[in-house]
């Protein structure tokens, strides 16, 4: 089967070895209402209140959203104002910790007996897809379409990440248990698991495990980023194409990332919610690259000490991988739940970006056969309707075509605002 393309990129997974540790209690987290797409969260904790771990701190009525748990016990000590990575804002709870980390008696295994409870129990667990995404599990798994594949993501393309690594090899019997639990509650007939082939443990070890289960496949693929992005993996494990303005759901496919579907077989078992995460964190201003298990709010600060990071040194520090990743404004703020990485750099790229030389390198490269310079030129010239035409809105911000570009121009990043520019011209 063709595959769709992208680019080749060093691996740098320094961390592939690197068993996961646990960081010891912060003394306080800050944990953001909002960690999710969708509505946010408002705090049901007030200041002085005495909270367990895995107590409900935050919640809403909203459609779009799951609950904020607390991943420590502890003190409230503040409710403040934050400011998300969209600009907007939203509350932020902090909890001084006590150390104890007792925990909450509203920590129970669920009872799922059919597709509504299992559907209410996953948005009580405040599941968000923890590739990055972090898109509510309890709204992606209903969808109105009618579904037959789950497509596991468990292809890790960015560089240096491997927290989905370090859980497919230290705890595969959740994945499959997470995989055949979400087929079993939404009657779906298949899965399929795509994996990069650079990780032949991790494909090793889901073969043997699913070895019993005949409707669960594993696809190894090339190791071609962006592999992990929606529309890619789709495509090159099912061979089905999600057009301009489909979700998977209008193809039959329903896409998890590996950690999201084991965190599901935990919840199911333990009823503990989603208060803490496995994150990579690597980069040259880091002495101990490491994974590590961290609750919900840390402060970054302590994520870099615990992997002896040269702070004064860093240039560059990133919540998530170097293709994909964003800005970490401030050493305080805190990890979210769809944080599977940070990095730290001593060196911050920001080369000087020349005319286009016309080479079509951001064409070959990308992976849906997008044209960045004539959408750079649409966007420049303020033409929506060429932006629509050019099929702008299909861009995933993979970066591959920056990544390609010999004359340094912000290509993926010029979408973006071409992307926002058809996004406003459509509220008018
Ligand atoms: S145009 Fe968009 S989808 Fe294509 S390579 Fe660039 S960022 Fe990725
Ligand atoms: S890769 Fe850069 S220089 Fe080449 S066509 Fe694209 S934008 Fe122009």
């Amino acid at each position: 089967m063709k595959r769709l393309g992208g680019v080749k990129l060093s691996h740098h997974k320094n961390t592939e070895n690197c068993s996961s540790q646990k960081l010891p209690v912060p003394e306080k987290v800050r944990i953001p209402m909002s960690m999710h797409i969708g509505a946010p969260c408002s705090p049901v904790v007030k200041i002085k209140d005495i909270v367990q771990v895995g107590q409900k701190i935050g919640d809403t009525d909203a459609f779009m959203a799951v609950p904020i748990h607390s991943g420590v016990s502890g003190t409230v000590t503040a409710i403040s104002d934050y400011r998300m990575s969209n600009g907007r804002t939203c509350k932020m709870v902090e909890i001084t910790t006590d150390g104890e980390q007792s925990v909450s008696p509203e920590v129970k295994v669920p009872e799922v007996t059919d597709k509504d409870s299992f559907l209410k129990a996953i948005r009580q667990s405040g599941l968000v897809g923890m590739g990055g995404a972090s898109f509510p599990a309890c709204v992606k798994l209903a969808p109105k379409q009618s579904v037959d594949t789950l497509c596991i993501n468990a292809a890790e393309c960015e560089p240096y990440i491997t927290s989905d690594y370090r859980q497919m090899v230290e705890a595969p019997d959740e994945v499959i248990d997470g995989v055949r639990q979400v087929m079993k509650w939404l009657s779906i007939k298949q899965c399929i698991i795509g994996i990069e082939s650079n990780k032949p443990e991790a494909i090793r070890i889901l073969k043997e495990k699913a070895s019993s289960y005949p409707e669960i496949k594993i696809s190894v693929l090339p190791c071609t980023y962006p592999q992990g992005a929606e529309k890619v993996l789709i495509y090159n494990t099912l061979g089905r194409i999600v057009m301009e303005g489909q979700l998977p759901a209008d193809q039959g496919v329903i896409v998890m990332n590996v950690s999201s579907v084991a965190f599901v077989s935990r919840y199911l078992k333990t009823g503990m919610p989603m208060v803490q995460r496995m994150l990579t964190v690597d980069g040259d201003a880091i002495k101990n690259p490491c994974n590590v298990i961290v609750p919900m709010g840390t402060p970054v600060a302590d994520v870099l000490n615990f992997a002896e990071c040269e702070i004064d040194k860093v240039k560059k520090l990133l919540y998530g991988g170097p293709m994909m990743g964003m800005s970490i404004q401030d050493i305080n703020d805190p990890v979210l739940k769809a944080n599977n990485a940070i990095l730290a750099m001593k060196k911050s790229q920001s080369p000087k970006s020349s005319a286009c030389i016309h080479c079509g390198r951001c064409i070959q490269a990308c992976p849906l056969d997008l044209m960045p310079p004539q959408i750079c030129k649409a966007y420049e010239g303020k033409d929506v309707e060429a932006l629509q035409k050019l099929k702008v809105m299909l861009c995933m911000n993979c970066g591959c075509c920056t990544y390609v570009c010999p004359a340094k121009r912000p290509v993926a990043e010029t979408n973006q605002f071409a992307k926002a520019m058809v996004m406003a011209s459509a509220k008018k």
